[in-house]
């Protein structure tokens, strides 16, 4: 393929707007798919993704399209609308020229779009505006075209209306991709250089690298090198997403593809990295700013001795998911584990899920924190322990150091974008203000609707904000944020007791003006979560060595079983095995069985 005839795309847009499905109609009507089956989200391959619906991992497909008697070559790449997986959306944008920012002709443009937008936009790409759902009855694309004229600056006549449902208009958006996008730059003659925007791991042939061909080719016996590590490796296959794995014997300049390499280890095949010909050195592209996680939680293996297993299971699925941060760890009640840094608790909850569908592993994830940090005194104790650093990172509450040690704590800041209908904007506002938040930003983006900025704190808006926008607001409020920095703050650390005994594992830090009320929702939610034992259970929140929240768990009457069940064998055995199948999910803590849900409830309130 010429390379002025390729063209390379992504579909942003916000959660639920329509990517995976305009992604099929774009399959369909080039042929690249059947359009006899009943295409639903095509692209979206994996388990955790059919079951919740989303998009979690980026996705390319290769389009050939007839168009003015040629033919081009779409790279198709489909993203996630998610806050937590923009991180995939920023990769992918490296590999296009333009993008499509599909917008819903019902919700109109939500926080994630005005935050997919500025990712383009600050990218320098072609942006191709497209209104979907029209075949909706509730649509109001009137609405919907004035606020994208206030956000985006886009003219109703640059409006492709679609309905990427029934395909209404599909072709017209292929046609615009081909006249309005730029081709890639690169010339096939130069020297190879290629970005690996993306990879993922494939149990029987290694690292499979999405690449972006910028110059050159690449064919399969040739050796390339990667700027990253040095290392070179022969090229075992090249091929394009059509949209499975197709080989083909080269990819050339301009081109989206793959390339298998032999590549094993997990830290070879570094996202952002540059490959080039092992004959020929290049200067490396600048490749991506690194993924910053937001969250950190524990993780270890339900069963001590399910580790190794577990630990294969995390280095692969950390390949498939570079954004994912890994220390190890270790703790006293629950062994050998690690310390896992998350863009967000969707993308935790998603990693957990992948490890138990994709690799059967079953792991305990300890109540997840932001990160703080910690100005130390310049005291000798403290050189002692920290050494000549004097500002330190806290991803561990167990690790958080005394005030004593400390002059200032700070943490983490994100500034929020919320749009909601002005009905609701009372109730919006007071949330935020509980949430410690401070407005930076209040506008109209159409008669009706509010975009309003806040400056917040991570740690409040990280388990249950967008719950509790989206209750406040009938589902109507949007949310995104991202991260500004940290901030001084007046932090404690509250440790969680267990019949006396402090459970480094249920350790968190919370604002100290806020340590009452989270320490008696915590106590509340782990008496729900724990089951009845043989003997009670007393469960305390403690900010050193003050109690501030208390509740008990009674002891189990011991014949319960026998008296409600005594004749039915069979529902006895049922009973029996469930609970058999229960206690597997639960870990001892010193005699306490407590089930793997505890350690995430104290977070949930
Ligand atoms: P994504 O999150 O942006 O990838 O959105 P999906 O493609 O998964 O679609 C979200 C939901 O909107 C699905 O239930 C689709 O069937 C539905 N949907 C997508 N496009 C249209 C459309 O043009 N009309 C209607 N009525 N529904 C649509
Ligand atoms: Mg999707």
């Amino acid at each position: 393929f010429p390379v002025e005839n390729i063209r390379n795309f992504s579909i942003i847009a916000h959660i639920d707007h329509g990517k995976s499905t305009l992604a099929d109609r774009l399959l369909e009507i080039t042929g690249t798919i059947s359009s006899k089956t009943d295409n639903k989200q095509v692209l979206d391959k994996l388990q955790v993704e059919r079951e919740r619906g989303i998009t979690v991992k980026a996705q390319t497909a290769s389009i050939l399209y007839n168009y003015n008697d040629k033919t081009y070559l779409l790279n198709l790449i489909d993203t996630p609308g998610h806050v937590d997986f923009s991180y995939e959306v920023s990769r992918s944008l490296s590999a296009c020229q333009g993008v499509i920012l599909l917008v819903d002709a019902n919700q109109g443009v939500q926080a994630q779009t005005v935050a997919n937008f500025y990712l383009a936009f600050e990218a320098g790409l072609t942006i191709i505006p497209v209104m979907n759902k029209i075949d909706l009855k509730v649509a109001d694309p009137a609405r919907v075209a004035v606020q994208m004229e206030n956000l985006f600056d886009t003219k109703e006549g640059e409006i492709i209306k679609v309905s990427a449902k029934l395909g209404t208009g599909a072709d017209e958006v292929l046609k615009k991709v081909v006249d309005s996008l730029p081709a890639p730059v690169g010339s096939r003659d130069n020297p190879l250089k290629a970005l690996l925007f993306d990879s993922w791991y494939d149990r029987y042939r290694g690292a499979i690298l999405n690449i972006a061909m910028v110059d050159g080719s690449v064919s399969v016996g040739d050796k390339i090198t990667s700027a990253h590590t040095n290392k070179s490796y022969d090229v075992k296959e090249v091929g394009i997403m059509h949209p499975e794995q197709t080989p083909t014997s080269t990819l050339y300049a301009g081109q989206v593809g793959y390339v298998i390499a032999g590549m094993h280890n997990i830290k070879e095949a570094q996202i952002g990295d540059t490959l080039y010909s092992a004959k020929h050195a290049v200067t490396p592209l600048s490749g991506f700013k690194p993924a910053k996680p937001m969250v950190f939680a524990g993780m270890y293996p339900i069963d001590k001795s399910d580790y190794v297993s577990l630990r294969s299971a995390v280095d692969k699925l950390t390949l498939n998911d570079s954004s994912v941060s890994v220390s190890i760890d270790s703790s006293p009640a629950l062994g050998q584990g690690w310390r896992l840094g998350f863009l967000g608790l969707l993308h935790m909850d998603v990693f957990n899920q992948r490890l138990e569908q994709e690799y059967n592993a079953e792991v305990i994830v300890t109540s997840p924190s932001v990160p703080y940090k910690a100005k130390l005194l310049n005291t000798k104790a403290n050189r002692h322990d920290y050494g000549q650093v004097d500002v330190i990172t806290i991803t561990n509450p167990t690790l958080f150091p005394d005030r004593q040690k400390v002059s200032e704590y700070y943490e983490p800041i994100v500034h929020g974008t919320i749009i909601t209908p002005d009905d609701y904007l009372g109730k919006v506002i007071s949330l935020c203000l509980s949430k410690r938040g401070e407005q930076m930003e209040f506008n109209y983006i159409d008669d009706k609707r509010v975009l309003l900025k806040y400056k917040l704190p991570l740690n409040e808006i990280v388990v249950d904000f967008y719950d509790m926008l989206k209750s406040a607001t009938s589902g109507y409020a949007s949310f995104d944020y991202e991260d500004a920095g940290f901030e001084p703050a007046n932090l404690v650390k509250m440790d969680i007791l267990l019949n006396g005994k402090v459970v480094d594992e249920l350790a968190t830090i919370v604002h100290r003006e806020k340590s009452h009320d989270i320490g008696k929702a915590v106590c509340e939610r782990l008496q729900e979560t724990i089951p009845r034992q043989l003997y009670q259970i007393a469960i305390q929140a403690a900010i050193g060595s003050r109690i501030v929240a208390r509740e008990n768990i009674k002891a189990m009457r011991k014949n319960v079983l026998a008296k409600c069940y005594g004749g039915d064998i069979t529902r006895k055995m049922k009973l029996l095995k469930k609970q058999a199948e229960g206690k597997k999910k639960m870990r001892k803590i010193g005699s306490i069985e407590v089930p793997k849900e505890a350690f995430i409830a104290v977070l949930k309130r």
